[in-house]
C-alpha cells in the first residue's frame, strides 16, 4: 500500500473536515472556535485534545501528539498513511486515481474475489426457500437478522452446486480445490461443505479466506467442520472478527478474547463489539503480533473448562512477557448467561 499519489492525497486532504471524521471516532465537544476531546493517545481524564477546524489539524496539550486528518487515523487504527489516506477518502466519498494500481497490488486478488463470490452464494442459499429450516434454526437461538446479516453467516445445500456455479467464471477447478472449496475425483466435483450453516472467516485485512461450517439438521459428524489449511486460510494466522472489531477494540482500548466464533459473534450481538475469537484454545506468535499491533489491555475469556482455563494459565505469562496488561473473566461466575456459545446446545 506504498503507491498514492500526491495529487489524490491533495484532494483527500481538501475534501475532508478534520472535524467530521476525528469525529467518527472519538467524541468531540465544540468550545469557541475549536472543538475538544478525551485523548486517545495517552491515559486521559480530561479533554486535552483540541481539533481546529480552521487548521485542520489536532493537538494534545498533554502527550504532545498531534497532526491532521490522516495521521490522526493512522495512528487511531494502527494503519499504514495510505490506508489511513484510503479511509479518510471513503469516509468524504472521494475516489482516488491510484485505487486501480492498489487493486492490482493485491497479489491473490483472483482468490479473494472467488472467496468472496462463494460467500455470497453462501448467504443466498439461506435466505433461499431451501435455507428455511436453517434460517429457523439459526432464529430459534436467538440470533437476530442483524447478527446474521453483519456476520454474513450463510448456508452449504445438501447438493453439490459451487463447480456448475462457477465454471464459467475461469477461476479453474484446481484454485476451487486447493482454496479448500470442492473436492474433485475422476467424475465428480463435491462441495466441501454439504448442508451445513456457514460462518466466513476473515483474515486480519477482512478478506474472506475460510469457513466454519455446523451441521444442523442431523447428527451429522463433525458438528463443526473447518476449511482445510490452505494457502490463504492459515487458522494460526487469523482471528475471528478482529476487521470488525479493530476500531470498537481501540475506542475502548480493551479487547476480550474468546474461543469460538460463536462465543464472539453472541458478545458482538449484545452490543459488545470489542471481540475477537481464537477458534480454539490455542494462541500462537502471529496472532500475538496482530494483538500487540492494538496496543490495548486484553480480556481473556476462555470456555469454563479443563482445555480452556489451562489455555488460560499458559497464554497469561507469554502475554505479560510481551508487555499486555491482562485480565480474565471467570465465566464460571456468569450463571445462565456461560451457555451463549455453540449456538446454545444445551437447550
Ligand atoms: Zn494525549
Amino acid at each position: 500500500m506504498s503507491l498514492i499519489s500526491q495529487e489524490d492525497i491533495n484532494k483527500v486532504r481538501n475534501s475532508a473536515n478534520i472535524v467530521d471524521v476525528i469525529g467518527n471516532y472519538i467524541s468531540l465537544t465544540p468550545k469557541g472556535k475549536n472543538f475538544f476531546a478525551v485523548c486517545p493517545f495517552h491515559e486521559d481524564h480530561n479533554p486535552s485534545m483540541s481539533v481546529s477546524p480552521d487548521k485542520q489539524i489536532y493537538r494534545c496539550f498533554v502527550c504532545g501528539n498531534t497532526g491532521n486528518v490522516f495521521t490522526f487515523v493512522e495512528k487511531f487504527l494502527g494503519i499504514s498513511f495510505a490506508e489511513a489516506v484510503f479511509m479518510v477518502a471513503k469516509a468524504c466519498g472521494v475516489t482516488l486515481s491510484s485505487e486501480q494500481t492498489l487493486k492490482k497490488e493485491d497479489k491473490f486478488q483472483k482468490e479473494h474475489e472467488l472467496m468472496a463470490l462463494v460467500l455470497k452464494i453462501y448467504q443466498n442459499n439461506l435466505h433461499a426457500y431451501e435455507g428455511e429450516k436453517a434460517l429457523a434454526y439459526l432464529q430459534n437461538r436467538g440470533l437476530l437478522d442483524d447478527t446474521i446479516k453483519e456476520f454474513e453467516i450463510g448456508l452449504s445445500l445438501n447438493k453439490n452446486i459451487l463447480h456448475d456455479l462457477l465454471k464459467e467464471k475461469e477461476y479453474g477447478d484446481k484454485m476451487l480445490e486447493d482454496l479448500g472449496l470442492i473436492n474433485c475425483n475422476e467424475k465428480e466435483f463435491l462441495d466441501v461443505f454439504r448442508n451445513r450453516i456457514l460462518f466466513p472467516i476473515h483474515d486480519l485485512n477482512g478478506y474472506v479466506v475460510g469457513f466454519t461450517g455446523r451441521c444442523y439438521l442431523t447428527d451429522i459428524v463433525p458438528k463443526y467442520l473447518n476449511t482445510k489449511e490452505t494457502y490463504l486460510f492459515k487458522k494460526g494466522k487469523v482471528l475471528f472478527n478482529y476487521h470488525r472489531a479493530r476500531d470498537a477494540i481501540r475506542l475502548n482500548k480493551t479487547l476480550i478474547l474468546v474461543e469460538g466464533n460463536m462465543d464472539a459473534i453472541r458478545l458482538s450481538s449484545v452490543g459488545i463489539k470489542n471481540v475477537v475469537a481464537l477458534m480454539g484454545t490455542s494462541l500462537t506468535k502471529e496472532q500475538i503480533e496482530a494483538l500487540k499491533k492494538l496496543r490495548v489491555h486484553l480480556i481473556l475469556m476462555l470456555d469454563n473448562d479443563d482445555a480452556g482455563r489451562n489455555a488460560m494459565l499458559e497464554h497469561i505469562p507469554k502475554l505479560l512477557k510481551q508487555g499486555f496488561k491482562v485480565d480474565v473473566i471467570d465465566i464460571s461466575k456468569l450463571g445462565k448467561y456461560k451457555d451463549f456459545g455453540d449456538l446454545g446446545d444445551s437447550d
